[in-house]
């Protein structure tokens, strides 16, 4: 199983053009207000006891849907979670 699931993130890190993050959301309640999203990378990212693995994958708005059935008010870390847009000049 654990060697299934390294060969599979393995596999996900050279897949050209998509990237794949794993997906942590924050226990603690940040300003009492939300919890934070980051990518396994953050480096704000808090320990495994402060954190809940969330999912993952390259759909950061995904992502958030299922952050949003753990807790109810969830925002994306300024840090590691810019949602990448494709340019537009509106
Ligand atoms: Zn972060």
């Amino acid at each position: 199983m654990k060697t299934q699931q390294l060969f599979d993130s393995l596999l996900n890190w050279f897949r050209p053009g998509e990237k794949t993050h794993v997906f942590y959301v924050e226990k603690r309640m940040k300003f009492g207000k939300y919890h934070v999203l980051h990518r396994e990378n953050c480096e704000v990212l808090p320990d495994v006891n402060g954190r809940l693995e969330v999912g993952r994958g390259s759909n950061m708005e995904l992502i958030l849907t299922q952050a949003k059935k753990h807790y109810q008010h969830v925002e994306l870390c300024p840090q590691c979670c810019k949602i990448e847009k494709p340019e537009s000049n509106a």
